[in-house]
């Protein structure tokens, strides 16, 4: 994988309440920086975004925030990033996103979260594009949602080779040897 390589990051805008989310966005953001593997996400300063963000740029990483111009208010985006695409919605945003990336990574979030994962997923099994997704299963956070993963394979709406499409890993430095081989 060259160094100029990319990964799309969806978490979320909030903190939350466990410590362990913060550790792992920083143990992924360090990992990043270390690798030379630039940082594509919301663009947000906010919550768990905002500290991926500024632990890539602290570790000398490059960052990439694409965010809707006229969703999030001006405070909200995070104007250290290298680079800060302005979109004029959602669509683009994500398109752009997915299109700057070469691998997808879930770390805890909410709706916002589940949506991109969801969709960069289905892009995947309908062939839209072949990279990569992985989750980063922090303190059991994606437990629920990966027995959902398994209740559905078992049930016959999610293809097994579909689900297997799905890296899951706890530590960020095996999600990113996992997904980049690096
Ligand atoms: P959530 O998980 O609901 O906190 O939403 C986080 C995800 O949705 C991120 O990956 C972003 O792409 C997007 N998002 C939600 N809120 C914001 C915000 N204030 N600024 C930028 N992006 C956001």
């Amino acid at each position: 994988m060259s160094s100029s390589s990319s990964v799309g990051v969806f978490l979320g805008s909030s903190h939350g309440t466990n410590r362990a989310f913060a550790h792992a966005t920083i143990e992924l953001g360090t990992a990043l920086a270390t690798r030379k593997i630039g940082l594509v996400y919301g663009g947000g300063a906010v919550g768990l975004m905002g500290l991926l963000a500024d632990t890539v740029l602290d570790g000398g990483g490059t960052v990439t925030g694409v965010i809707p111009a006229n969703l999030f208010s001006k405070e909200v985006a995070h104007r250290g990033n290298t680079e800060l695409i302005e979109t004029d919605g959602m669509h683009e945003r994500k398109a752009l996103m997915y299109e700057r990336s070469d691998a997808f990574v879930g770390l805890p979030g909410g709706m916002g979260t589940l949506d991109e994962l969801a969709e960069i997923a289905t892009w995947r099994q309908i062939g839209l594009h072949d990279k990569p997704v992985g989750l980063l299963n922090v303190d059991g956070y994606f437990d629920a949602l990966i027995a959902w993963f398994d209740r559905a394979t078992t049930d016959g709406m999610i293809r097994n080779a579909h689900r297997a499409l799905i890296h899951v890993e706890t530590s960020a430095d095996a999600l990113i040897e996992s997904l980049l081989g690096t």
